[in-house]
């Protein structure tokens, strides 16, 4: 069987923030509270949640750009805190990261070719501007920015929404990278170029052998990417996974009443098909706070299916077929405690 390029374990991500703008006591924040998953090489794992459940702060942890506060991320076995810096910067040119705001994450000062020319030269990837400007105008082919002298002197401010966010694309992939973390890659763009950069990250996926996380919060977006992609579906609720297994059984079988309303949300085009759509109706529509999550389940407090064990005790994430993996008592003892 071959070895997990990523394994996520038990990671958890606290931050401590002040109550208000006067006050000096700080409340904990828990973006992420105890995740665990692996990943093998080319796999996709899509991540998604409503805002705030702590998938971009996941993303970022694994990306090297957050440092977690217990837990272990493993890059081929070896912990990335236990590495040298060499082996740590390797790690860190191994897994880029696309950020959600295609706006703010290019410098407005430097040229498409300055752009993309810092990484290859910083990583020694090519040997000299010549080199540079060659591999540069390349990657402008590979993402679909054509032709690619007319876009190599260009400035960002020059560039479309989804042209930023494939030149992004195209930094990510420079340094050759064996991981793509894209948070909410789709957002902030329109809706005509979304499926574009979708389908742009499943083709260079298949033709890099990349392993893609993909976070969203859109799980519209999450279901043409899986079906397309395959891998698996992660959702996250108040920084947890309450559920996981293969996209397309997440999507026909939801099994957790999160995932069953995040499912239920999507909208269908076919009005025939909507109106038989199940309908959930949620005890709350608030979200809670995770620096103060309720007791027991999170979801407790807007599942419609609640029942008095859900307050009282978490609900561990099991292992419940030989692909699925839910936390939800609905699946454990407790259940047939109810019946
Ligand atoms: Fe709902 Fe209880 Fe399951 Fe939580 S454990 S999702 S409250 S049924």
């Amino acid at each position: 069987m071959a070895e997990p390029i990523l394994e996520v374990l038990d990671l958890k991500v606290y931050f401590s923030v002040k109550k208000g703008i006067f006050s000096s006591t700080k409340s904990l924040v828990r973006a992420v509270d105890g995740v665990t998953f692996s990943m093998k090489e080319g796999d996709i794992l899509t991540i998604v949640g409503e805002s705030g459940c702590g998938k971009t702060t996941l993303g970022k942890a694994v990306a090297g750009l957050v440092k977690p506060s217990s837990g272990k991320i493993l890059f081929y076995g070896k912990d990335i805190y236990s590495m040298d810096k060499k082996e740590y910067m390797n790690y860190r040119r191994n897994v880029q990261m696309i950020h959600q705001d295609p706006y703010a994450s290019l410098n407005p000062v430097k040229t498409v070719y300055k752009i993309l020319s810092t990484p290859l030269l910083r990583w020694g990837i090519v040997s000299g501007e010549e080199e540079a400007r060659r591999r540069a105008l390349d990657l402008l082919e590979i993402v679909g920015l054509t032709p690619p002298d007319y876009f190599i002197n260009k400035y960002p401010h020059q560039l479309s929404g989804g042209q930023r966010q494939r030149l992004i694309v195209a930094r990510a992939i420079s340094v050759e990278p064996k991981i793509i973390v894209a948070d909410e890659p789709i957002t902030m763009i329109d809706v005509s170029l979304r499926l574009g950069i979708l389908d742009l990250l499943l083709d260079l996926r298949k033709k890099m052998g990349l392993t893609v996380i993909f976070i969203t919060h859109d799980f519209g977006a999450a279901r043409y990417f899986s079906a397309k992609g395959g891998g698996d579906i992660a959702v996250m609720y108040l920084g947890k996974i309450v559920e996981k297994g293969p996209a397309e059984s997440v999507i026909q079988e939801p099994l957790h009443p999160y995932t069953k309303t995040l499912i239920a949300a999507v909208p269908e085009p076919d009005p025939k098909y909507s109106r038989t759509k199940e309908r959930i109706r949620l005890r709350s529509l608030d979200i809670p706070s995770p620096i103060n999550p309720p007791p027991g389940c999170r979801f407790h407090t807007r599942c419609p299916l609640y029942m008095e064990v859900c307050s009282e005790r978490e609900p561990p994430l099991v292992q419940l077929t030989n692909d699925r993996e839910v936390s939800c008592f609905l699946y454990t003892e407790f259940s047939e405690k109810k019946a």
